[in-house]
């Protein structure tokens, strides 16, 4: 069993693989970012894995959305997703949830979960996510894309404030059109989100708690900030 995981549990241990093992984690949006970190914790051995889109392929998701081939043209994402994640790993427990952030089976999933991951492209579906995972005390690992621009921070609730107070979004915040994006920017974005989770269900290294790690691939910098929120999050 441990030989598809032998050359990662020198790395993790094995009390790190079965932590991996006994996680249920929740991917939500499974579009550019989604792709990224499904493939790539269905490949390390999570346990029990759950995505959830509202979206049918299109083919303008093709240059980015990497789970996804021409013929799935027209599929649910979610379920076509669980079906393919399901041939590169039959250990793994994964499902497709085909149904809006918000819904109560959404919301049922979240609540029995080790950890939640914001796989989303715009805010209003975000805040929804950020206030569900806050009301359910599941941390949330959070990652944005924007053309060359990426942007992953981790939600640890009592240690930080939910998302939507440490930076400040506005709850009216205007809906903008879905952003432009080249295909490495999800890749890079998500693999980060990716490891970020692996290191959170194992307890190895440092997370990005209370810190906003702010990718520029234009220029190919990467800075962290230490951000601490607003002081009064009451949520
Ligand atoms: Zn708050």
């Amino acid at each position: 069993m441990f030989e598809r995981y032998l050359r990662q549990v020198e790395v993790l241990g094995f009390e790190g693989q079965e932590k991996l093992r006994r996680a249920k984690v929740v991917v939500v949006g499974v579009g550019g970012l989604g792709s990224v970190v499904s493939l790539y914790l269905t490949a390390a051995g999570v346990g029990e894995l759950v995505l959830v889109d509202n979206g049918y392929l299109e083919l303008s998701n093709l240059n980015r959305q990497i789970l996804y081939n021409e013929e799935d043209l027209g599929k649910p994402k979610a379920l076509t997703a669980a079906e393919k994640l399901s041939k590169l790993n039959s250990e793994v427990r994964v499902r497709g949830i085909q149904a809006d952030v918000g819904s109560e089976e959404v919301v049922d999933e979240v609540r029995s979960a080790t950890l939640v991951i914001d796989c989303l492209d715009n805010w209003r579906s975000r805040l929804i996510l950020d206030k569900i995972a806050w009301d359910s005390k599941k941390p949330l690992i959070h990652g944005g894309i924007s053309e060359f621009y990426g942007q992953v921070t981790t939600i640890v609730p009592e240690v930080t404030t939910c998302l939507k107070c440490l930076l400040g979004i506005d709850e009216k915040v205007r809906e903008e059109k879905p952003p432009q994006v080249l295909g490495p920017t999800p890749g890079v974005v998500g693999a980060i989100e990716a490891m970020e989770a692996i290191k959170y269900l194992t307890g190895r290294g440092e997370l990005l708690i209370n810190k906003l790690l702010v990718i520029d691939l234009k220029r190919m910098e990467f800075t962290t900030l230490k951000i601490f929120g607003r002081e009064n999050c009451t949520c």
